[in-house]
């Protein structure tokens, strides 16, 4: 089934607005074989993006996401990170050959440095810049960059991304990322977009849920998704929150439900700084 909904990043590339993250996969052996057939559902239900990283499982997660992709790799449109120790010249270059042969695959389609380092962001992009040129990555991108750091970027430079922490209980970037990422044509990628799930027992989502007949994790993702320029990135290790996390692409939220989100998870009145998980 493929996924209605895409966005398309300044290279031209459409991809799900709903995708699929892979923090905390890959560490436990027993859970192996549940992660991977999770991981295959969401692609059979068009959740095409799979969001990764070397830092995840020390590169176990990465070992994950190649054993959900083998045999449907031209189907994946894959997201690795580099760690900011690695994002010197020739540690970017190391650290993306470990993570395609972690990954089984010769292209990493978008390459995110995972938060800015000790690294100048101009020799990182430098590096970036020739993975692309020698079709290792497909692209590039930032994660966890504030809009100064934005601004610090080369002159000239185009990531595809800035992956940030967003949801509704961390609305700080709508103050002024979310407009900067949009004043730059670069769509956000929101990650954590359910809080861990620590939102869902919040009262306010309860009853908006049970107003549509959904699960708090729906209207959580259906709020980060009400953007059209908002990537999600839900991490789901059960082929039944997969599914639940797909079927938010047909919730659509009213005017009053944005309403009572407000009230419980106001937005921002002033700049907050960009929180991390
Ligand atoms: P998240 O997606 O907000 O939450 C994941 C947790 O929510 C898991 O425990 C999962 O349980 C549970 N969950 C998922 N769907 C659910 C549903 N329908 N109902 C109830 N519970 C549900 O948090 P996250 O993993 O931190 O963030 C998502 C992805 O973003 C990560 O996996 C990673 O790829 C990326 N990320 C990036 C950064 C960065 O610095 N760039 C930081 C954090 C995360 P199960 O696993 O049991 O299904």
């Amino acid at each position: 089934m493929a996924d209605p909904r895409t966005v398309v990043l300044p290279s031209g590339v459409a991809v799900p607005v709903l995708g699929q993250g892979t923090w905390r996969m890959g560490e436990d052996p027993g859970r192996r074989s549940a992660e991977v057939s999770a991981l295959r559902v969401g692609l059979d239900l068009g959740m095409t993006l799979i969001d990764t990283a070397e830092m995840y499982g020390d590169g176990a997660a990465e070992e994950v996401v190649a054993e959900a992709v083998a045999g449907r790799r031209d189907e994946v449109f894959l997201v690795s990170k580099v760690l900011p120790s690695h994002a010197d010249a020739r540690g970017v270059a190391e650290a993306c050959r470990g993570s395609l042969r972690r990954l089984c695959t010769d292209r990493i389609d978008l390459y995110l440095l995972h938060w800015r380092g000790d690294v100048p962001l101009e020799e990182t992009v430098e590096a970036f810049e020739s993975l692309v040129r020698e079709g290792a990555i497909g692209s590039w991108g930032v994660s966890n960059l504030d809009v100064e750091d934005l601004a610090d970027l080369p002159s000239g430079a185009e990531p595809q991304t800035d992956q940030v922490l967003y949801n509704l209980s961390r609305r700080g970037p709508e103050h002024s990322l979310l407009p900067k990422c949009r004043a730059l044509s670069i769509p956000v990628m929101a990650y954590s977009p359910v809080e861990q799930g620590r939102l869902l027992g919040n009262a306010a989502l309860r009853e908006v849920a049970a107003a549509h007949g959904a699960t708090p994790a729906q209207i959580a993702l259906a709020w980060v998704l009400r953007h059209d320029d908002v990537i999600a990135i839900p991490k789901a290790s059960s082929r039944e929150h997969v599914q639940e996390n797909r079927a938010a692409l047909q919730v659509d939220l009213t005017a009053e439900d944005l309403a009572t989100l407000d009230r419980a998870f106001p937005p921002p009145r002033s700049r907050r700084p960009l929180e991390i998980l």
